[in-house]
């Protein structure tokens, strides 16, 4: 069997930006801020790239929810090498107020139409830090979820799935279809090239609306204040050992 692979890409602020409170509280300032795709989503996408490199896969469909610019997130998708790619143009005043359970949908409805056997996406956004996207995703579809994967095998007619979970390692089978979300040491992602890049913006890319896929998206949750975490006081530098046992000692630390 040759998989149709689904690939969550959410464009989300650069995990190297300094992240800033906007000054009414209720978000976080976007402007002129550099954005990527999520990280844990180059990790879905290289995943299934490797998928196809070993024949196991036959399309990869890369899919973003997001305004207008999270097309260039799709085009570094396709630059990695997904075959085509849906953004679902989402207003930027919707965006704000868009949630998991609304992107699970979305990305169910796409998963049926598109006759998907597996939807992989990042085990969180790094921007909500959400974590809930699959397993809804999964719940919808009432398909099997192998999340925080660190390790996949396709094994017969099932997929070998090693997860991490607090306690250490855990290794589930599951059938397809079926959702996976990636975990941090499922693989290193590659970097687009040149070449692909170029070759990218030729690929396909369908841009549609969220009535295209009868999804309500009016928000379930109104965000009440945002704030930074408290500031850590600046630390001391000691000349000796024996300064620094002193310095405990007046802190009453040991
Ligand atoms: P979250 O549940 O928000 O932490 O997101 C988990 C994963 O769901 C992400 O790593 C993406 O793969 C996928 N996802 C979430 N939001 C979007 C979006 N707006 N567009 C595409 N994929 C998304």
């Amino acid at each position: 069997m040759s998989l149709r692979i689904l690939v969550g890409c959410k464009r989300v602020i650069d995990y190297a930006v300094k992240v800033r409170v906007k000054p009414d509280k209720l978000g976080v300032v976007t402007d002129g801020v550099k954005h990527s795709m999520n990280p844990f989503d180059e990790i879905a996408m290289e995943e299934a790239m490797r998928m196809k490199e070993k024949k196991l896969a036959s399309e990869v469909i890369a899919v973003s929810c997001g305004p207008q610019q999270s097309q260039e997130t799709l085009r570094t998708a396709l630059a990695m090498g997904a075959d085509r790619a849906i953004h679902v143009k989402i207003e930027p005043k919707d965006y704000e107020t868009l949630q998991p359970f609304h992107v699970s949908k979305i990305l169910a409805k796409i998963a049926v139409e598109e006759k998907i056997d597996l939807v992989v996406l990042g085990k969180q956004a790094i921007d909500d830090d959400c974590n809930q996207t699959g397993q809804m995703t999964a719940g919808l579809l009432d398909w099997p979820q192998g999340t925080f994967v660190s390790k996949v095998e396709k094994v017969n007619n099932h997929l070998s799935v090693l997860r991490e979970i607090d306690g250490g390692l855990e290794t589930v089978k599951v059938s397809i279809p079926a959702v996976l979300t990636a975990d941090l040491r499922l693989n290193e992602p590659r970097y687009a090239t040149l070449p692909n890049i170029m070759k990218a913006k030729k690929k396909p890319l369908a841009v549609k609306s969220v009535a295209d896929y009868g999804v309500d998206i009016s928000p379930r949750q109104e965000v009440l204040s945002v704030e930074d975490p408290p500031t850590r006081e600046a630390g001391q530098k000691v000349e000796s050992v024996d300064d620094l046992v002193q310095k405990l000692k007046d802190g009453g630390f040991v």
